[in-house]
Protein backbone atom coordinates (compact mmCIF):
# COMPACT_ATOMS: atom_id res chain seq x y z
CA UNK A 1 0.00 0.00 0.00
CA UNK A 2 1.14 3.42 -1.08
CA UNK A 3 1.57 5.78 1.69
CA UNK A 4 -0.58 8.83 2.07
CA UNK A 5 -0.03 12.42 3.10
CA UNK A 6 -2.57 13.75 5.59
CA UNK A 7 -3.89 15.82 3.33
CA UNK A 8 -4.43 13.55 1.31
CA UNK A 9 -5.59 10.90 3.77
CA UNK A 10 -8.40 14.16 5.23
CA UNK A 11 -9.58 14.70 1.29
CA UNK A 12 -9.93 10.84 0.67
CA UNK A 13 -12.44 10.76 4.15
CA UNK A 14 -14.12 13.30 3.03
CA UNK A 15 -14.62 12.34 -0.57
CA UNK A 16 -18.08 10.47 -1.19
CA UNK A 17 -16.99 6.85 -1.83
CA UNK A 18 -18.02 6.45 -5.39
CA UNK A 19 -21.40 4.26 -6.15
CA UNK A 20 -20.39 1.54 -8.12
CA UNK A 21 -22.89 0.51 -10.86
CA UNK A 22 -22.95 -3.12 -10.10
CA UNK A 23 -21.32 -4.67 -6.95
CA UNK A 24 -20.26 -8.39 -7.63
CA UNK A 25 -17.71 -9.23 -5.12
CA UNK A 26 -20.50 -8.05 -2.58
CA UNK A 27 -22.25 -11.18 -3.44
CA UNK A 28 -19.72 -13.07 -2.97
CA UNK A 29 -18.74 -12.21 0.30
CA UNK A 30 -22.64 -12.70 1.17
CA UNK A 31 -22.55 -16.57 0.63
CA UNK A 32 -18.78 -16.77 0.89
CA UNK A 33 -18.76 -19.95 3.00
CA UNK A 34 -21.15 -21.70 0.63
CA UNK A 35 -19.63 -20.53 -2.40
CA UNK A 36 -16.09 -21.86 -1.34
CA UNK A 37 -17.50 -25.30 0.39
CA UNK A 38 -19.43 -25.97 -3.01
CA UNK A 39 -16.31 -24.90 -5.11
CA UNK A 40 -13.82 -26.45 -3.09
CA UNK A 41 -15.67 -29.96 -3.59
CA UNK A 42 -15.56 -29.69 -7.37
CA UNK A 43 -11.22 -28.85 -7.33
CA UNK A 44 -11.41 -32.10 -4.82
CA UNK A 45 -13.21 -34.39 -6.72
CA UNK A 46 -12.05 -33.68 -9.86
CA UNK A 47 -15.68 -33.80 -12.13
CA UNK A 48 -14.75 -30.82 -14.02
CA UNK A 49 -16.56 -31.51 -17.37
CA UNK A 50 -20.17 -32.49 -16.73
CA UNK A 51 -20.03 -33.21 -13.47
CA UNK A 52 -22.60 -33.90 -10.86
CA UNK A 53 -22.98 -30.25 -10.23
CA UNK A 54 -24.52 -29.64 -13.99
CA UNK A 55 -26.93 -32.27 -13.20
CA UNK A 56 -27.84 -30.97 -9.71
CA UNK A 57 -27.65 -27.17 -11.11
CA UNK A 58 -29.83 -28.80 -14.60
CA UNK A 59 -32.45 -29.69 -11.52
CA UNK A 60 -32.72 -27.19 -9.74
CA UNK A 61 -32.86 -24.41 -12.07
CA UNK A 62 -35.69 -26.15 -14.43
CA UNK A 63 -37.58 -26.40 -10.52
CA UNK A 64 -37.02 -22.77 -10.03
CA UNK A 65 -37.91 -21.64 -13.63
CA UNK A 66 -41.01 -24.28 -13.72
CA UNK A 67 -39.95 -26.07 -16.57
CA UNK A 68 -39.34 -29.73 -16.99
CA UNK A 69 -35.96 -29.52 -18.40
CA UNK A 70 -32.60 -27.39 -18.10
CA UNK A 71 -29.67 -28.22 -19.86
CA UNK A 72 -26.27 -26.00 -18.42
CA UNK A 73 -24.12 -24.76 -21.61
CA UNK A 74 -21.32 -22.26 -21.42
CA UNK A 75 -23.23 -18.63 -22.34
CA UNK A 76 -26.65 -16.85 -23.14
CA UNK A 77 -25.60 -16.33 -26.72
CA UNK A 78 -24.54 -20.06 -26.70
CA UNK A 79 -28.19 -21.09 -25.00
CA UNK A 80 -29.95 -19.03 -27.81
CA UNK A 81 -28.33 -20.12 -30.35
CA UNK A 82 -28.68 -24.22 -29.56
CA UNK A 83 -32.36 -23.04 -29.08
CA UNK A 84 -32.81 -22.36 -32.58
CA UNK A 85 -30.60 -24.76 -34.16
CA UNK A 86 -32.12 -27.68 -32.13
CA UNK A 87 -36.14 -26.33 -33.62
CA UNK A 88 -34.22 -26.84 -36.74
CA UNK A 89 -34.38 -23.78 -37.55
CA UNK A 90 -31.38 -22.52 -40.14
CA UNK A 91 -29.95 -20.95 -43.28
CA UNK A 92 -33.31 -19.69 -45.55
CA UNK A 93 -35.09 -19.38 -42.29
CA UNK A 94 -36.23 -16.10 -40.44
CA UNK A 95 -36.27 -15.38 -36.80
CA UNK A 96 -37.96 -11.74 -35.43
CA UNK A 97 -36.53 -10.00 -32.74
CA UNK A 98 -36.22 -6.63 -31.25
CA UNK A 99 -33.97 -3.44 -32.68
CA UNK A 100 -32.73 -2.78 -28.95
CA UNK A 101 -31.45 -5.31 -27.24
CA UNK A 102 -27.90 -6.70 -26.31
CA UNK A 103 -26.59 -8.25 -29.65
CA UNK A 104 -25.73 -11.28 -28.48
CA UNK A 105 -29.83 -11.60 -29.59
CA UNK A 106 -28.91 -10.84 -32.79
CA UNK A 107 -25.46 -12.56 -33.09
CA UNK A 108 -26.94 -15.68 -31.83
CA UNK A 109 -29.74 -16.24 -34.62
CA UNK A 110 -27.33 -15.03 -37.48
CA UNK A 111 -25.00 -17.57 -36.08
CA UNK A 112 -27.37 -20.44 -36.36
CA UNK A 113 -27.33 -19.40 -40.07
CA UNK A 114 -30.85 -17.98 -40.29
CA UNK A 115 -31.59 -14.37 -41.28
CA UNK A 116 -32.46 -11.86 -37.77
CA UNK A 117 -35.84 -9.69 -39.01
CA UNK A 118 -36.09 -6.71 -36.45
CA UNK A 119 -38.92 -4.72 -35.22
CA UNK A 120 -39.45 -1.74 -33.25
CA UNK A 121 -40.33 -1.60 -29.44
CA UNK A 122 -43.19 -0.45 -27.74
CA UNK A 123 -42.42 3.32 -26.50
CA UNK A 124 -43.87 2.77 -22.91
CA UNK A 125 -42.30 -0.75 -22.20
CA UNK A 126 -39.15 -0.83 -24.34
CA UNK A 127 -40.32 -4.33 -25.02
CA UNK A 128 -41.09 -6.01 -28.40
CA UNK A 129 -44.17 -4.14 -30.19
CA UNK A 130 -46.61 -7.32 -30.57
CA UNK A 131 -48.11 -5.46 -33.76
CA UNK A 132 -45.02 -4.83 -35.14
CA UNK A 133 -43.65 -8.46 -34.87
CA UNK A 134 -47.30 -9.23 -36.41
CA UNK A 135 -46.43 -7.46 -39.47
CA UNK A 136 -42.83 -8.56 -39.93
CA UNK A 137 -44.17 -12.17 -40.30
CA UNK A 138 -43.35 -13.96 -44.04
CA UNK A 139 -43.41 -17.39 -45.61
CA UNK A 140 -39.75 -17.75 -44.11
CA UNK A 141 -40.65 -16.54 -40.32
CA UNK A 142 -40.14 -19.56 -38.13
CA UNK A 143 -39.92 -18.36 -34.14
CA UNK A 144 -39.74 -15.05 -32.61
CA UNK A 145 -37.21 -14.12 -29.67
CA UNK A 146 -38.53 -11.56 -27.78
CA UNK A 147 -36.76 -9.98 -25.18
CA UNK A 148 -37.27 -9.63 -21.32
CA UNK A 149 -35.53 -6.07 -21.84
CA UNK A 150 -34.23 -4.80 -17.78
CA UNK A 151 -35.78 -7.65 -16.07
CA UNK A 152 -39.56 -7.07 -16.91
CA UNK A 153 -41.27 -9.75 -18.66
CA UNK A 154 -42.59 -9.05 -22.09
CA UNK A 155 -46.50 -9.06 -23.14
CA UNK A 156 -46.49 -13.10 -23.60
CA UNK A 157 -50.22 -13.40 -23.78
CA UNK A 158 -50.09 -11.00 -27.08
CA UNK A 159 -46.66 -12.14 -28.53
CA UNK A 160 -47.60 -16.02 -28.04
CA UNK A 161 -51.62 -15.99 -29.57
CA UNK A 162 -49.54 -14.18 -32.27
CA UNK A 163 -47.36 -16.78 -32.82
CA UNK A 164 -49.91 -20.02 -32.31
CA UNK A 165 -51.76 -17.74 -35.61
CA UNK A 166 -48.89 -18.03 -37.85
CA UNK A 167 -46.75 -21.31 -36.15
CA UNK A 168 -44.14 -20.14 -34.68
CA UNK A 169 -42.25 -21.34 -31.79
CA UNK A 170 -41.83 -18.71 -29.36
CA UNK A 171 -37.95 -18.53 -27.63
CA UNK A 172 -37.53 -16.27 -24.92
CA UNK A 173 -34.72 -14.46 -24.16
CA UNK A 174 -34.54 -14.34 -20.58
CA UNK A 175 -30.86 -13.33 -20.16
CA UNK A 176 -32.15 -9.86 -18.18
CA UNK A 177 -35.05 -11.54 -16.19
CA UNK A 178 -34.09 -14.05 -13.59
CA UNK A 179 -36.88 -14.63 -11.26
CA UNK A 180 -39.36 -12.07 -12.79
CA UNK A 181 -42.80 -13.65 -13.10
CA UNK A 182 -46.23 -13.12 -15.21
CA UNK A 183 -49.21 -14.01 -13.64
CA UNK A 184 -47.16 -15.68 -11.33
CA UNK A 185 -45.48 -17.65 -13.88
CA UNK A 186 -41.51 -17.28 -14.13
CA UNK A 187 -39.94 -15.76 -17.02
CA UNK A 188 -38.66 -18.47 -18.70
CA UNK A 189 -41.56 -20.89 -18.57
CA UNK A 190 -43.90 -18.81 -21.08
CA UNK A 191 -42.85 -19.72 -24.49
CA UNK A 192 -41.57 -22.96 -26.30
CA UNK A 193 -37.86 -22.58 -24.78
CA UNK A 194 -35.96 -19.67 -22.83
CA UNK A 195 -32.31 -18.69 -22.89
CA UNK A 196 -30.64 -17.21 -19.61
CA UNK A 197 -27.22 -15.84 -18.83
CA UNK A 198 -25.35 -16.61 -15.67
CA UNK A 199 -22.93 -13.39 -17.10
CA UNK A 200 -21.13 -12.48 -13.73
CA UNK A 201 -23.57 -9.19 -13.73
CA UNK A 202 -26.52 -10.85 -14.07
CA UNK A 203 -29.09 -11.10 -11.52
CA UNK A 204 -27.95 -14.81 -10.69
CA UNK A 205 -23.95 -14.97 -12.07
CA UNK A 206 -20.96 -17.20 -12.48
CA UNK A 207 -17.47 -16.03 -11.99
CA UNK A 208 -17.02 -15.70 -15.57
CA UNK A 209 -19.31 -17.01 -18.57
CA UNK A 210 -22.64 -19.53 -18.25
CA UNK A 211 -25.37 -19.96 -19.35
CA UNK A 212 -28.58 -22.18 -19.22
CA UNK A 213 -31.54 -23.01 -21.80
CA UNK A 214 -35.07 -24.50 -20.32
CA UNK A 215 -37.75 -26.30 -22.40
CA UNK A 216 -40.71 -29.05 -21.33
CA UNK A 217 -40.12 -30.04 -24.72
CA UNK A 218 -38.61 -33.32 -24.18
CA UNK A 219 -37.21 -33.52 -28.38
CA UNK A 220 -35.43 -29.74 -28.07
CA UNK A 221 -34.24 -30.66 -24.86
CA UNK A 222 -32.57 -33.95 -25.69
CA UNK A 223 -31.51 -32.29 -29.49
CA UNK A 224 -29.78 -29.38 -27.56
CA UNK A 225 -28.07 -31.47 -24.76
CA UNK A 226 -26.53 -33.38 -27.90
CA UNK A 227 -25.87 -30.18 -29.96
CA UNK A 228 -23.84 -28.49 -26.26
CA UNK A 229 -21.62 -31.61 -26.60
CA UNK A 230 -20.18 -32.88 -29.88
CA UNK A 231 -23.06 -34.28 -30.86
CA UNK A 232 -22.85 -36.77 -27.99
CA UNK A 233 -24.42 -39.02 -25.19
CA UNK A 234 -22.11 -41.70 -24.91
CA UNK A 235 -18.51 -40.93 -25.03
CA UNK A 236 -16.54 -40.93 -28.74
CA UNK A 237 -20.38 -42.07 -30.05
CA UNK A 238 -21.64 -38.88 -32.17
CA UNK A 239 -25.37 -38.71 -33.30
CA UNK A 240 -25.13 -35.62 -35.00
CA UNK A 241 -22.99 -33.04 -35.32
CA UNK A 242 -22.59 -30.96 -32.52
CA UNK A 243 -20.28 -28.03 -30.55
CA UNK A 244 -18.25 -27.98 -27.08
CA UNK A 245 -20.67 -25.32 -25.65
CA UNK A 246 -21.40 -27.19 -22.25
CA UNK A 247 -21.18 -25.58 -18.77
CA UNK A 248 -18.34 -25.84 -16.22
CA UNK A 249 -18.59 -28.03 -13.46
CA UNK A 250 -16.98 -25.09 -10.98
CA UNK A 251 -19.90 -22.65 -12.29
CA UNK A 252 -22.84 -25.29 -11.83
CA UNK A 253 -21.63 -25.67 -8.02
CA UNK A 254 -21.29 -21.97 -7.64
CA UNK A 255 -24.63 -21.30 -9.11
CA UNK A 256 -26.45 -23.85 -7.34
CA UNK A 257 -25.25 -22.77 -3.99
CA UNK A 258 -26.36 -19.30 -5.09
CA UNK A 259 -29.60 -19.86 -6.64
CA UNK A 260 -31.41 -20.27 -3.22
CA UNK A 261 -30.36 -16.37 -2.26
CA UNK A 262 -32.29 -15.19 -5.96
CA UNK A 263 -35.38 -14.34 -4.49
CA UNK A 264 -34.01 -12.82 -1.99
CA UNK A 265 -31.54 -10.41 -3.75
CA UNK A 266 -34.50 -9.69 -6.47
CA UNK A 267 -37.24 -8.84 -3.38
CA UNK A 268 -33.99 -6.39 -2.56
CA UNK A 269 -33.55 -4.93 -6.13
CA UNK A 270 -37.33 -4.34 -6.19
CA UNK A 271 -37.08 -2.50 -2.88
CA UNK A 272 -34.33 -0.49 -4.03
CA UNK A 273 -36.38 0.51 -7.14
CA UNK A 274 -39.27 1.30 -5.11
CA UNK A 275 -37.14 3.81 -3.39
CA UNK A 276 -35.56 5.46 -6.51
CA UNK A 277 -39.28 5.45 -7.88
CA UNK A 278 -40.56 7.22 -5.09
CA UNK A 279 -37.64 9.87 -4.81
CA UNK A 280 -37.68 10.17 -8.66
CA UNK A 281 -41.49 10.77 -8.85
CA UNK A 282 -42.50 14.34 -10.36
CA UNK A 283 -39.39 15.31 -12.14
CA UNK A 284 -39.35 15.47 -16.21
CA UNK A 285 -38.21 12.01 -16.72
CA UNK A 286 -39.85 8.75 -17.27
CA UNK A 287 -39.64 6.22 -14.48
CA UNK A 288 -39.81 2.35 -14.96
CA UNK A 289 -43.32 0.85 -14.70
CA UNK A 290 -44.39 -2.47 -13.39
CA UNK A 291 -47.58 -3.79 -15.43
CA UNK A 292 -50.03 -5.44 -13.51
CA UNK A 293 -49.80 -8.88 -12.68
CA UNK A 294 -45.83 -8.53 -13.38
CA UNK A 295 -43.02 -8.75 -11.37
CA UNK A 296 -39.75 -7.09 -12.62
CA UNK A 297 -36.62 -8.07 -11.31
CA UNK A 298 -34.95 -4.75 -11.93
CA UNK A 299 -31.56 -6.31 -13.46
CA UNK A 300 -31.45 -2.41 -14.86
CA UNK A 301 -33.12 0.58 -13.64
CA UNK A 302 -33.34 2.59 -16.69
CA UNK A 303 -35.02 6.02 -16.90
CA UNK A 304 -35.64 8.85 -20.04
CA UNK A 305 -34.63 11.97 -20.44
CA UNK A 306 -33.91 14.75 -22.96
CA UNK A 307 -31.28 16.32 -21.14
CA UNK A 308 -29.32 13.05 -20.86
CA UNK A 309 -25.38 14.01 -21.19
CA UNK A 310 -25.72 16.44 -19.01
CA UNK A 311 -27.13 14.35 -16.09
CA UNK A 312 -24.61 11.95 -16.82
CA UNK A 313 -22.30 14.59 -16.25
CA UNK A 314 -24.03 15.38 -13.03
CA UNK A 315 -23.76 12.03 -11.84
CA UNK A 316 -20.27 11.37 -13.03
CA UNK A 317 -18.89 14.30 -10.66
CA UNK A 318 -20.99 13.60 -8.41
CA UNK A 319 -19.10 9.64 -8.26
CA UNK A 320 -22.15 7.97 -9.08
CA UNK A 321 -21.70 5.29 -11.83
CA UNK A 322 -24.14 5.14 -14.77
CA UNK A 323 -25.02 3.18 -17.83
CA UNK A 324 -26.71 3.05 -21.11
CA UNK A 325 -28.51 0.10 -22.33
CA UNK A 326 -27.29 0.10 -25.01
CA UNK A 327 -26.83 3.50 -27.10
CA UNK A 328 -26.26 2.27 -30.66
CA UNK A 329 -29.90 0.06 -31.53
CA UNK A 330 -28.50 -3.15 -33.49
CA UNK A 331 -29.47 -2.17 -37.18
CA UNK A 332 -27.18 1.36 -37.13
CA UNK A 333 -24.47 -1.12 -35.56
CA UNK A 334 -21.49 -1.30 -38.12
CA UNK A 335 -21.59 -5.15 -37.91
CA UNK A 336 -24.85 -5.17 -38.89
CA UNK A 337 -25.13 -2.86 -41.45
CA UNK A 338 -25.66 -6.13 -44.59
CA UNK A 339 -29.29 -6.75 -42.60
CA UNK A 340 -30.29 -4.04 -45.39
CA UNK A 341 -32.16 -1.49 -42.07
CA UNK A 342 -31.69 2.22 -42.17
CA UNK A 343 -31.77 5.37 -39.59
CA UNK A 344 -35.30 5.92 -39.35
CA UNK A 345 -36.75 2.43 -39.93
CA UNK A 346 -36.98 1.88 -35.95
CA UNK A 347 -38.09 5.10 -34.50
CA UNK A 348 -38.96 3.92 -31.27
CA UNK A 349 -35.64 2.19 -30.45
CA UNK A 350 -33.79 4.81 -32.26
CA UNK A 351 -35.16 7.60 -29.82
CA UNK A 352 -34.36 5.82 -26.66
CA UNK A 353 -30.83 5.28 -27.59
CA UNK A 354 -30.48 8.77 -27.33
CA UNK A 355 -32.44 9.07 -23.76
CA UNK A 356 -32.29 6.30 -21.79
CA UNK A 357 -30.07 6.29 -18.75
CA UNK A 358 -29.34 3.11 -16.35
CA UNK A 359 -29.11 4.20 -12.80
CA UNK A 360 -26.91 1.60 -10.01
CA UNK A 361 -29.33 -1.26 -8.84
CA UNK A 362 -27.89 -4.32 -7.15
CA UNK A 363 -28.65 -6.45 -3.95
CA UNK A 364 -28.54 -5.08 -0.94
CA UNK A 365 -27.43 -1.24 -2.12
CA UNK A 366 -27.51 0.06 0.79
CA UNK A 367 -30.32 3.39 1.67
CA UNK A 368 -27.75 5.62 2.33
CA UNK A 369 -26.26 5.22 -1.34
CA UNK A 370 -29.84 4.80 -2.82
CA UNK A 371 -30.43 8.81 -1.17
CA UNK A 372 -27.03 9.86 -2.32
CA UNK A 373 -28.33 9.00 -6.11
CA UNK A 374 -32.01 10.45 -5.74
CA UNK A 375 -30.51 13.60 -4.56
CA UNK A 376 -28.05 14.11 -7.45
CA UNK A 377 -30.89 13.42 -9.82
CA UNK A 378 -33.13 15.47 -8.05
CA UNK A 379 -30.70 18.46 -8.08
CA UNK A 380 -30.08 18.35 -11.53
CA UNK A 381 -33.49 18.53 -12.44
CA UNK A 382 -34.25 21.24 -9.92
CA UNK A 383 -31.35 23.26 -11.18
CA UNK A 384 -29.14 23.04 -8.37
C1 LIG B 1 -26.47 -10.96 -21.29
C2 LIG B 1 -27.40 -11.09 -22.43
C3 LIG B 1 -27.28 -12.08 -23.43
C4 LIG B 1 -26.15 -13.04 -23.59
O1 LIG B 1 -25.36 -13.25 -22.59
P1 LIG B 1 -23.89 -13.89 -22.59
O2 LIG B 1 -23.99 -14.87 -21.50
O3 LIG B 1 -22.98 -12.75 -22.30
O4 LIG B 1 -23.62 -14.54 -23.91
C5 LIG B 1 -28.28 -12.16 -24.38
N1 LIG B 1 -29.31 -11.33 -24.39
C6 LIG B 1 -29.45 -10.35 -23.48
C7 LIG B 1 -30.64 -9.46 -23.54
C8 LIG B 1 -28.50 -10.18 -22.48
O5 LIG B 1 -28.63 -9.19 -21.59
Amino acid sequence: MVMQTRAEVSLESLADPLVPFVDVTAEYLRHKSAIDTAVGKVLAHGDFILGQAVGEFERAFARYIGTDHAVGVDSGFSALELIVRGMGIGPGDEVITQANTFVATVAAIEASGARPVLVDVDPETSHMDPQAFEAAITANTRAVIPVHLYGAPCDMGRIGAIARRHDLRVIEDACQAHGSRQSGRRAGSLGDAAAFSFYPSKNLGAAGDAGMIVTSDPELAERVRLLRNLGSAVKYEHEIRGFNRRMDTMHAALLLAKLPHLDSANASRRATARLLSSGLAELPISIPRERNGDEHVFHLYVIETDRREALQNRLTAAGISHGIHYPIPIHLQQAYRSLGYERGDFPVSESKAHRILSLPIFPHMDDVVVYRVIAAVRAFFEGR
